[in-house]
């Protein structure tokens, strides 16, 4: 019997563990810190767990080459049809965003999880520390069972308040690969000069990053105007463009209000109404009476990212570099990372997960030695 020890029952790990536990071959021994399994994918998507996208492509994620190796393994049609086998019901809305038909993402944690398996070993409240390998095998702290596979899919800080980021993956630094520091993405933003009086108005807009006259990006959707800052998917988008960038300095997001109307005259109209109040949501325009700006391209200039605690993924990791197209590290063949410990992050809308769930899909044919 071959033993596997998965790092983290997240998203990944449990979607390995309900692949590998089909085989009697296999024994697996799923680790995780928390007491519950699956705790970032019964908070995602609002608890309704969006968790593929039918258009995944390879430019939605930060290393675009890296996802079109996994899409030319795994493609949107085939996790579905993996989830319809393990007998997951399914809706899609009108942008391709796939949810469980339940909207209840402890569907998804129930379809994948079973405690009571034979060839399951759940091993909550359990930190790993320390990983090496030895006589052929990985040793994990002094647990008693040395493995043949080690699989990493312990995730990132990503969402997690301060004191429970500490030390996060540290057994990492035993293993010597080369790994990119976190930092939040599909975060909002802290903006310089913020006009306070905003705070709590949501509007739709088209939001453009720019980085000094360069349009990096521009989206549109609902604006969420915070007590410092703003956020709303679509900004939280504009921040994995952002993570991007090599260098930050003088990034900016401009705003149009008049998104649907262009040949809108906003001279006519104020010259007819004497303001703007029949346009505009109150909070812009008693901010327009005061302080009168161009409302389609209101300049709000970044200050910085919010923290890692209101990130729904980060950016950074192991280097994709240091993995094969098995997604086995290269310099310790019987050692796997996947989901998003590894240096890969995509935009909202289902991408994520679905990076998690076909990374586990590859693994889970390499462990079984059933590459295509
Ligand atoms: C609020 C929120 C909403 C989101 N919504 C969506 C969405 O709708 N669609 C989408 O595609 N993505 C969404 N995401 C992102 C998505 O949830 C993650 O990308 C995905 O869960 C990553 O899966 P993973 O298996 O790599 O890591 P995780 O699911 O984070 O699992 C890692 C596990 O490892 C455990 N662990 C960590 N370190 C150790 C250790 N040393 N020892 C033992 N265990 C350890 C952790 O406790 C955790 O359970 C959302 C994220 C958040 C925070």
């Amino acid at each position: 019997m071959r033993q596997i020890a998965i790092i983290g029952a997240g998203a990944s790990g449990l979607f390995l563990s309900r692949l590998l536990r089909e085989h009697s071959d296999v024994e697996i021994h799923l680790f995780d810190r928390c007491k519950q399994v699956g705790t970032k994918l019964r908070a995602s998507g609002g608890g309704k767990a969006n968790i593929f996208n039918t258009s995944v492509t390879p430019d939605c994620y930060n290393h675009p080459d890296f996802a079109a190796q996994i899409l030319s393994q795994v493609t949107p049609e085939r996790l579905g049809q993996t989830f319809d086998s393990f007998g997951l019901e399914m809706c899609a809305d009108e942008e391709g965003r796939v949810y469980p038909l339940s909207e209840f993402s402890q569907t998804v944690v129930d379809v994948l999880w079973n405690p009571e398996h034979p060839r399951i070993h759940p091993v909550m409240e359990y930190e790993i520390t320390h990983v090496w390998h030895e006589d052929g095998r990985w040793h994990l702290n002094n647990y008693p069972t040395a493995f043949d596979t080690l699989v990493l899919a312990s995730g990132t800080p990503a969402n997690m308040i301060p004191k429970n980021r500490k030390l996060y993956n540290s057994y990492l630094s035993d293993l010597q690969l080369d790994i990119h520091p976190w930092t939040p993405s599909l975060v909002g933003f802290k903006i310089k000069d913020y006009p306070t009086s905003l705070a709590g108005c949501r509007v739709k807009a088209v939001a453009s990053l720019y980085q000094n006259n360069h349009l990096i990006h521009s989206e549109f959707g609902e604006i969420t105007f915070k007590d410092d800052g703003i956020s709303g998917i679509v900004i939280l988008n504009l921040s994995a463009y952002y993570n991007r960038l090599d260098d930050k300095q003088n990034c900016r997001i401009a705003l149009n209000f008049l998104y649907s109307r262009d040949t809108f005259d906003v001279a006519a109209h104020l010259q007819r109404h004497g303001s703007l109040q029949g346009v505009l949501h109150p909070k812009l325009h008693a901010l327009y009476a005061r302080q009168p700006f161009d409302i389609r391209n209101m300049e709000l200039i970044i200050e910085e990212p919010y923290d890692l605690t209101f990130a729904q993924v980060c950016h950074g990791g192991i280097d994709v570099k240091e993995v094969d197209a098995h997604l086995a590290i290269k310099k310790h063949p019987s050692l796997y990372a996947m989901g998003e410990i590894l240096d890969m992050d995509g935009v909202c809308g289902g991408y994520n997960l679905f990076f998690a769930f076909a990374t586990a899909i590859i693994v889970a044919q390499s462990i079984l030695g059933q590459n295509d």
